[in-house]
């Protein structure tokens, strides 16, 4: 062994060093090189059964192009119809082959038009509906499914999803905002019954999530055109109740105290409201319809709740026991593109809460043409810690989920409804109201990341920085 001073080794350990740091160099010059050539995009093999790219003097694209609200007609670069999980992955590697930003498709029932762009190339994935059940009633789905061709599939097996009650929206939008309905005080949110998820990130790669992923995590509540483009979506399902029934009371020309007085009792019924109900408050105009639906029988609550509104309201009608299928369908909706503007007007703890401007609000309301106020019943067991821990969905402590709505018929009407609706969000704003629903999004929400994400942003930041880089995948309100 031969013997070293002191001087000699502090030799051997700067020429080791700098011996090393030239190796490394050299080798990250290969690295780098080699990792340059891996990720410098190429154009991808676009196959017809995987997807087809359209441009503008398309006859597809001007089909492809339509979204549900038609405030937005907007005119992206290209609209890729992708068929299967790889044609998305290979339009998302043609859009950074051609240095193009990606928007994300399904259902297309955005309220602000997050799922189209007038540059860009954007990822349509209504074609993929494919469903496939396992021996445990579990569905997976592709993600262009709409709720209708779910319900369709799900109820003949008198099996059920908690999720949203309009026809046409899309399963994939819903879900990765959150997603509620009739079902959900009972089974959650529709993204808590989500298992596992095929997603494609903004490299174009493919992953398959599951179990504790905190990708899936993310896209329970966060997924909505962020930083990947889901393509399938595997969901626990529940057995279908027997019946399903809807309860109304009516009021007609209400002014601001009579409404008011409504809203407060209605706020008072519904915390004692079974998880099996679900109730709505629907201020249209000088007009209020309250449903209450119900699918058990222990309906003394909901029978309560009835009574006392009756007691204050102009006319009530208890609808018979339907059986689910049929009953669903009465609340479709309008399946066709209509002018419109919805977005959240908060969501609250109380009606203490939005008591120092519901007299602003409602008088507002009254007054203005167009203008529909409602607040939902969420709470029961979407309030759950266990879903909170695989989720990002950060307002379950919130059992009341406000919207705004405006509908009209002409392009001129427009501005007019966007300035009272404008009226009434600064209101809330102006009263403290903050937390907001992903999927009622306004565009113009002042630092919407937290009031869609709360505590959760920091993680999706995250997420967002591993799965999409290049921030590849965006919309105007995009992570
Ligand atoms: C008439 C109507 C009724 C509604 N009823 C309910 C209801 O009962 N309950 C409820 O919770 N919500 C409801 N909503 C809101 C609805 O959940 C959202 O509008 C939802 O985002 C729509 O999804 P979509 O796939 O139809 O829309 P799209 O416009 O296709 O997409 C909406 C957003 O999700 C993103 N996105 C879509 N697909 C994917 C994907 N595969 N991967 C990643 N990101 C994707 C888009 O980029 C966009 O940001 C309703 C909306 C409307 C217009």
């Amino acid at each position: 062994m031969a013997n070293y001073n002191r001087k000699d080794f502090a030799k051997l350990v700067v020429l080791g060093g700098i011996g090393y740091t030239v190796f490394a160099c050299a080798e990250d010059a290969k690295k780098d090189k080699t990792s340059k050539e891996d990720t410098a995009p190429k154009m991808p093999k676009l196959l017809p059964e995987n997807v087809k790219l359209y441009q503008k003097a398309d006859a597809e694209y001007q089909e492809l192009a339509v979204r549900f609200n038609k405030r937005f007609q907007q005119s992206p670069t290209y609209i890729a119809q992708c068929f299967t999980t790889q044609g998305v992955a290979d339009a998302v590697k043609f859009a950074r082959f051609k240095n193009l930003k990606v928007v994300v498709k399904s259902g297309g029932h955005s309220f602000e038009g997050f799922s189209s762009t007038n540059d860009g190339l954007v990822v349509d994935v209504s074609a993929v509906k494919t469903m496939e059940w396992t021996p445990d009633h579990s569905l997976t789905v592709g993600a262009g499914c709409i709720l209708k061709e779910l319900y369709d599939e799900l109820l003949p097996k008198q099996r059920i999803l908690p999720s949203g009650s309009c026809a046409t929206v899309g399963i994939a939008g819903l879900t990765l905002g959150g997603g509620y309905g009739f079902f959900s005080r009972k089974y959650g949110l529709t993204c808590d019954s989500l298992q596992e998820i095929t997603i494609v990130d903004g490299n174009g790669n493919i992953l398959h999530e599951s179990g504790n992923s905190a990708i899936l995590k993310a896209c329970k509540g966060g997924g909505n055109g962020n930083f990947g483009i889901v393509t399938r979506m595997k969901f626990r399902t529940y057995q279908a109740p027997k019946f399903f029934q809807a309860f109304r009371c009516k009021s007609y020309k209400l002014d601001t105290k009579r409404a008011k007085e409504l809203l407060q009792t209605w706020f008072e019924y519904t915390e004692k409201l079974p998880k099996t109900a679900f109730s709505a408050f629907v201020l249209n105009g000088k007009t209020l319809t309250i449903l209450i639906t119900s699918y058990s029988d222990d309906d003394n609550d909901v029978l309560a709740m009835y009574n006392a509104l009756k007691a204050k309201s102009d006319k009530a009608t208890i609808g018979s026991k339907r059986p689910l299928a049929k009953a669903l369908k009465t609340f479709y909706g309008v399946q066709h593109p209509i002018y419109f503007k919805n977005a959240c007007a908060g969501l609250y703890q109380n009606f203490a809460e939005i008591e120092g401007c519901i007299d602003d609000v409602i008088s507002k309301v009254i007054s203005s043409r167009g203008l529909i106020y409602q607040v939902n019943t969420l709470g029961g067991n979407i309030n759950s810690v266990a879903a909170e821990k695989r989720s990002v969905y950060p307002h379950r402590s919130y059992p009341y989920l406000s919207e705004l709505q405006s509908y009209w018929d002409k392009p001129s009407q427009e501005a007019s409804r966007l300035t009272a609706f404008q009226e009434v969000q600064d209101y809330f704003y102006q009263h403290g109201i903050r937390a907001h629903y992903r999927n009622y999004p306004d565009i113009n929400f002042k630092d919407f990341e937290t009031a869609y994400y709360g505590k959760y942003l920091p993680e999706l930041k995250k997420i967002k920085q591993q799965l999409d880089p290049e921030n590849r995948i965006q919309h105007p309100q995009s992570i």
